[in-house]
């Protein structure tokens, strides 16, 4: 799969001319520091772009620099983060600041092999960071990108298998080697924004696209079947309860293990897997009189969890690995999603209706 020299040309220059006149303005368009367009990289990893512009600006804000991310205490990271998932990300990145500092003097690395080699930094990461910020000709392989690919050569393999995946980027390097001095970053977005406001996974708007001369997906009506992914699994279903436990407007709550593989060091408040069914447990919790309020649904990447949440009173002396928290303190310190959820719920109902 390969595009002739004179196709290559043509192509990235026709979508570098509309990406100029279509793209979004988005904040880390503004910016060749590659601080920040690692920043805004990691945090689009998995996590749209309207949730991500406001969580860009305010880690900025906290964290301007590479020194500031890398001195940060890990509490005050995941409470900027919180709310964006993937907590292993954000940890990657202040590993990746360290080391930069450590190890590069404080300079950030140019190259493709030497970006690798920094936590977290995967093919991907260290080619969007070497294009967008060096100006290197080095394909960014997203999923917007896989999907303009696929239906570019109307490619019928299955994307998730290795030999595939290799094919396309195979096309994407010769294309992005095309490509003039320093517009690498400037076409790998082109291709990214392509993908995500028109040629969609859904209904891809090909009357709009600039490439529909080149697309043989769209010549042979298979753009809505392209690309070919195997079906995922279907989700577990999780059933699990969550006790708010207050005292003079403070909350029961414990902190998350550091070895603990999921939100390690987040705080969360009193979790039991399945259904609670009688209050004797809860003695030695240091709560009684266990009231059923309300429940939820949360999902995870394979999982689906039915929340149930639960009010008790508080008894005598809670576990030693609880904690009396202040209401004041909850904005401050990284909490759990299903936690930041429930207490979401509390909020939303009257003291009379609890
Ligand atoms: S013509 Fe349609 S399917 Fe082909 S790249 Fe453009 S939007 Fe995607």
């Amino acid at each position: 799969m390969k595009f002739s020299a004179t196709t290559c040309k043509q192509l990235t220059k026709v979508l570098i001319d509309w990406y100029h006149h279509h793209k979004r303005d988005l904040p880390w368009r503004h910016t060749r520091n590659p601080y920040h367009i690692l920043v805004s990289e990691v945090m689009l990893q998995q996590t749209r772009v309207t949730t991500v512009i406001p969580y860009y600006e305010k880690f900025l804000s906290h964290f301007p620099t590479l020194e500031s991310l890398a001195s940060a205490p890990e509490q005050s990271l995941l409470r900027i983060w919180s709310g964006l998932g993937y907590y292993r990300r954000v940890r990657y990145l202040q590993a990746a600041a360290r080391q930069i500092i450590s190890k590069w003097n404080s300079q950030f690395p140019k190259e493709y092999h030497d970006l690798q080699t920094l936590p977290g930094f995967g093919e991907y990461t260290a080619a969007a960071v070497s294009s967008i910020a060096f100006g290197h000709k080095h394909a960014a392989v997203d999923g917007n990108v896989l999907r303009v690919l696929t239906r570019l050569v109307n490619e019928k393999g299955n994307v998730k298998k290795t030999a595939i995946r290799r094919k396309l980027n195979f096309a994407a390097q010769s294309l992005v080697s095309s490509v003039g001095p320093r517009s690498a970053g400037t076409w790998n977005q082109a291709l990214m924004e392509l993908g995500a406001t028109v040629c969609t996974p859904q209904n891809p708007s090909c009357n709009l696209c600039p490439l529909k001369q080149w697309c043989s997906s769209v010549k042979a009506g298979t753009q809505c079947i392209r690309p070919v992914k195997v079906r995922p699994h279907k989700k577990e279903k999780m059933v699990t309860s969550v006790i708010v436990c207050t005292k003079n407007e403070q909350f029961l709550m414990r902190q998350r293990p550091e070895k603990s593989k999921i939100m390690p060091g987040f705080w969360e408040l009193p979790e039991v897997e399945g259904q609670l069914l009688c209050e004797t447990d809860l003695h030695e919790w240091g709560m009684k009189q266990l009231r059923r309020l309300s429940s939820f649904s949360h999902g995870i990447t394979s999982r689906i969890y039915d929340v149930n949440v639960y009010i008790a009173a508080s008894k005598g002396k809670p576990l030693r690995s609880f904690h009396w928290v202040p209401q004041g303190k909850l904005s401050t310190i990284p909490l759990t999603t299903i936690t930041r959820k429930t207490l979401a719920i509390l909020e939303s109902i009257s003291p009379e209706g609890r």
